[in-house]
């Protein structure tokens, strides 16, 4: 029922606000203004200029994923993979920058991936990345597990054909779908992140796969192969990190029910079991791969 004070109210915000929240898969989607699209780096990411994180949240939602723990909002954490913040100022605030980021190491992204569902129908990365292309020279490693940065393959020539640098780095931590469907619930397969940054490869862009977090897998040897045959040259591991809560909600102990089943052990071997696992792999994958970095030294920048 439409009542007088309704449609008096002087205040739209509310309603604008909602016209604007949308559902991509299981992710709810609102637009935020932020205050600055680049940020200064710090800690793991300390060798870097800057991030820049075209969302906030992010609806792959893996369940190990640190950057959940980086929300101050409880029930945003409990979340998380359930909901995706759009910067919808983010291209405006590129745009005004006007200092220079010749020569800047930029990391896109640290606490989203930019390539979220979502990126499709708004092309705010590819926006991004087309000031970055027509406007500065900067140093950029690009990071996502989606297949959807293959389309912006011209982008990434442009930027160096006018001076820059990429390097595009795809995530894939595991050749088994079991343990990736339950660590990586809405992300794409692995088979389809390797055959994306192959393209990305034969495209003459940099490239670097990300085994970051190296979760367990089945055939170490058929492993490196698959992954040499992508012609990429530069890989970097790093195992899992087991801290209480690091977690998102309620995965958990599925997710150490599946890695202890695999591994054959009793959960409170989990951790030795894990290592001893993980230093396996390390060892095959050390001997068949080019240029294979660990921990954060692998991701020092690599120009
Ligand atoms: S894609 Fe990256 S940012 Fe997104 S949930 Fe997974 S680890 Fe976190």
């Amino acid at each position: 029922m439409n009542t007088p004070v309704q449609q008096t109210l002087p205040f739209e915000e509310p309603s604008l606000h909602l016209e604007r929240l949308e559902h991509i898969g299981q992710a709810s989607v609102e637009y935020k203004p932020t205050s600055a699209i680049l940020t200064p780096a710090t800690g793991f990411m300390d060798a870097y200029d800057y991030t820049l994180n075209p969302y906030s949240g992010c609806s792959f939602g893996c369940t190990y994923c640190y950057a959940a723990f980086f929300s101050r909002n409880r029930e945003k954490r409990d979340n998380w993979g359930y909901w995706v913040n759009v910067k919808e100022n983010a291209v405006s605030k590129l745009g005004s920058l006007k200092r220079s980021l010749d020569g800047k190491l930029i990391y896109m992204s640290s606490v989203t991936d930019p390539y979220q569902p979502i990126e499709r129908k708004l092309e705010i990365t590819r926006d991004l990345l087309n000031i970055i292309a027509e406007r500065h020279k900067p140093k950029l490693v690009v990071q996502t597990r989606s297949p959807m940065v293959v389309r912006d393959c011209d982008l990434f020539r442009l930027i160096e054909d006018n001076g820059g640098r990429v390097q595009v780095n795809m995530t894939v931590t595991t050749d088994d779908e079991d343990i990736r469907r339950t660590f990586e619930p809405y992300c794409p397969s692995n088979s389809v992140r390797m055959r994306a940054i192959a393209e990305i490869q034969a495209a003459g862009i940099e490239t670097c796969v990300t085994m970051t977090p190296l979760l367990l897998v089945k055939d170490a040897y058929a492993f490196s192969e698959s992954l040499l045959k992508t012609d990429i040259k530069k890989f970097i591991a790093q195992p899992f990190h087991f801290q209480q809560g690091k977690f998102i909600a309620n995965t958990r102990e599925k997710a150490f029910a599946i890695m202890t089943e695999k591994l054959g052990c009793k959960p409170s071997l989990f951790r030795d079991e894990y290592m001893k696992h993980y230093n396996e792999v390390f060892k095959v994958l050390r001997e068949s791969l080019p240029n294979l970095g660990e921990g954060k030294d692998g991701f020092a920048p690599p120009f």
